[in-house]
């Protein structure tokens, strides 16, 4: 079988990746092992463009929002279903100081933020002391049944390979690759996490690390914002279900959900709503972060034939569509690559 592109990982980069490709004219094979525990099916979607205790803006949010919105939003076209649901989030001010500096953002012209009119809107549904604020807009993403129903078109279209990529079975020629009897031209990686090990990229400075969040049904929460109060509750599309996270764990990676996690984020909860509410899963994953902050897109310095989408950090849902669009681009049309996220920043260390 000869495709012009072979891609490991479907996970919401494989599957744009594909996506742009599709879109594009172009033949591929995605080989994917459809493991559950992995970052793009733990995360809750969210597009947010403010981040940290300073309220700051987040990278290229001015571009990365408006091509996140067009790009869901044609998937779900293409699929006749919804995908992104814009639902503001509520900061809940956990101290004075965290108010003034929101206020002091908005002073200071930044337009995702803004002072929320009734500070006592919530009082029936959440504990606060210190007031609220607005960002704007923001988004959940349904990732979940995105990955799925992609999954599915791959397979009506023989385009999916469902097991594990063992780098050995590659073999690399001067006009592409073979991966058992397919052909490519390029073979693209979008492994999240296990592409630390990748023979060809484990040099990279990935900086892994593990996150948790439970789902659970609360159903006189309203669902029509996101609420933010030290950890995320965000509404999920089955009424009266949440996704709340997270955490950061740097060691322990392969050990899954963990007791402490479930512990302190029901104490939270119990803490925050107003309302009775039941943990219906417990979920974690490893996110593909990088030391930078900043994704991995390109082709290797040495080998053409292989390129990278991956370090999507905490922002899979608005870095994938803009930088796998990018490397689409860049692929077809040689057009560049954003200096900060293209991976031949790296050629010293990728040639060693
Ligand atoms: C708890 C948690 C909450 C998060 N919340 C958010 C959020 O709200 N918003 C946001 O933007 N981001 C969030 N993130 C981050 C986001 O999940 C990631 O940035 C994004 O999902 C990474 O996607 P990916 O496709 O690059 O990797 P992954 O989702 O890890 O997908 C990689 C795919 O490759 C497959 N694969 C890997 N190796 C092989 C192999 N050798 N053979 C075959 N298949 C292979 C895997 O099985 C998987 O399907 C969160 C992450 C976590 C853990």
């Amino acid at each position: 079988m000869n495709v012009d592109f072979l891609i490991v990982g479907q996970g919401i980069s494989g599957t744009l990746l594909s996506w742009f490709l599709h879109r594009a004219g172009k033949s591929f094979v995605v080989i994917d092992n459809g493991a559950d525990s992995i970052a793009s099916k733990v995360a809750a979607g969210i597009i947010n463009p403010v981040t940290g205790r300073r309220y700051q803006t987040t990278w290229k949010a001015d571009e990365l929002l408006p091509h996140a919105e067009k790009t869901y939003s044609e998937l779900g076209a293409f699929f006749d279903t919804q995908y992104l649901f814009r639902k503001h989030i509520i900061d809940f001010f956990p101290s004075p100081a965290a108010r003034e500096i929101f206020v002091e953002r908005i002073q200071g012209g930044n337009t995702y933020m803004d002072a929320y009119p009734d500070q006592n809107h919530f009082n029936r549904h959440i504990k606060y002391d210190f007031g609220c604020g607005e960002i704007r807009p923001a988004y959940v993403t349904n990732l979940g049944l995105l990955l799925a129903d992609w999954r599915k078109w791959l397979i009506d279209h023989n385009a999916l390979l469902p097991e594990t990529f063992e780098a050995e079975r590659l073999q690399l020629s001067d006009d592409g690759v073979r991966y058992s009897d397919i052909r490519a031209e390029k073979i693209l990686f979008c492994e999240g996490a296990p592409g630390n090990n990748n023979p060809w990229f484990h040099l990279l400075p990935f900086a892994l690390n593990k996150g948790e969040a439970l789902i659970i049904e609360c159903p006189d929460l309203p669902n029509t914002h996101l609420y933010k109060k030290g950890f995320l509750l965000a509404p999920l599309p089955v009424q009266g279900t949440f996704w709340a996270g997270s955490s950061y764990a740097w060691e322990g990676l392969d050990e899954g959900p963990t007791e402490a996690f479930r512990l302190k984020t029901v104490q939270l909860l119990e803490a925050t709503l107003q309302h009775p509410f039941k943990v219906l899963l417990h979920k974690a994953a490893v996110r593909p972060a990088t030391v930078e902050r900043r994704p991995f897109v390109g082709l290797h310095p040495l080998h053409q034939q292989v390129g990278i989408l991956n370090g999507m950090g905490t922002k899979g849902t608005s870095l994938a569509p803009y930088f796998a669009q990018q490397l689409v681009n860049h692929l077809l049309h040689d057009a560049p690559l954003t200096p900060e996220a293209d991976v031949r920043r790296f050629t010293r260390i990728l040639s060693k």
